[in-house]
């Protein structure tokens, strides 16, 4: 922060300085090299470009691309045994610019990650910057993940799903459970202080075949919130009908 002298938001969002990510990364047990800085940076770059044009994020101030999205997006790891980040196959769900998926591939290459989203301009996006990236063994998919979870290759297949800011945890257990694996887990980012939720979406994580794991608080400064993962295991198969049809876990959470 000492080289940001001017104050200035327009000229802070050129600062190509990326000590917020580093130290945070760092924080977070995540050692970034040069060139992986250089892709968030690209990435920064891409999402400033395409904001006219794609409703993809409020936030777009380099500091607050780098907390906001970014490090809220590595905070996952801290829910995922180490051998599922450095090979595991992750699906996002919900996805919209990226968030948490993309940041996790960036900082743990050799994750398998499936994004979804039904928006066909943020998928667009989503491709972008996977080429520009260079990124592999990224796969993307526009549609619902109603309908995607009954595909045979996306079904119960991943070792952990994640969807930020997408439902509340009923209806994310529905929309991400039945693509995990046995043995695979959800991490659910959520605002803590709402055990109630917990509670009150048991029922429906039980119906699906997960079960609360654990809750886990994360050491966040830089937000007011309590920020924490929500972490369900998946431990028997979800039932054939789960997910229901498109719209219908939001409307009517199980
Ligand atoms: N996860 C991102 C985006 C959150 S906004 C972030 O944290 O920044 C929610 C996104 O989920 C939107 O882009 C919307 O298009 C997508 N979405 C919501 N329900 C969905 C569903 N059932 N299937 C696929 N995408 C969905």
């Amino acid at each position: 922060q000492a080289t940001d002298g001017t104050g200035a938001a327009s000229e802070r969002d050129q600062d190509p300085t990326t000590n917020l990510l580093e130290t945070g990364a760092h924080t977070l047990g995540i050692r970034l090299e040069p060139h992986q800085l250089e892709r968030f940076r690209l990435y920064h770059e891409m999402l400033t470009e395409w904001k006219a044009r794609v409703n993809l994020t409020s936030v777009t101030a380099w500091e607050e691309v780098q907390t906001r999205h970014f490090l809220d997006s590595l905070t996952v790891s801290q829910g995922v045994p180490g051998a599922m980040l450095s090979s595991g196959r992750l699906v996002d769900v919900g996805t919209g610019a990226g968030f948490p998926g993309l940041p996790l591939k960036i900082a743990f290459p050799g994750l398998f990650v499936t994004l979804i989203d039904s928006t066909a301009k943020k998928t667009a996006f989503l491709t972008h910057v996977v080429e520009r990236l260079r990124l592999d063994g990224v796969g993307i998919r526009t549609g619902r993940s109603e309908d995607l979870a009954h595909e045979p290759e996306l079904r119960e297949s991943f070792d952990f799903a994640v969807a930020r800011a997408v439902a509340g945890l009923a209806t994310l257990a529905e929309l991400t459970l039945p693509f995990c694996r046995l043995g695979g887990r959800v991490v659910a980012q959520r605002t803590l202080g709402d055990e109630e939720e917990v509670r009150r979406s048991q029922g429906a994580i039980h119906l699906l075949g997960g079960y609360v794991a654990e809750t886990k608080r994360l050491p966040w400064p830089d937000r007011d919130e309590d920020r924490g993962l929500v972490i369900l295991e998946k431990v028997g198969p979800t039932p054939a009908k789960y997910p229901r049809r498109p719209g219908v876990p939001a409307s009517r959470p199980l």
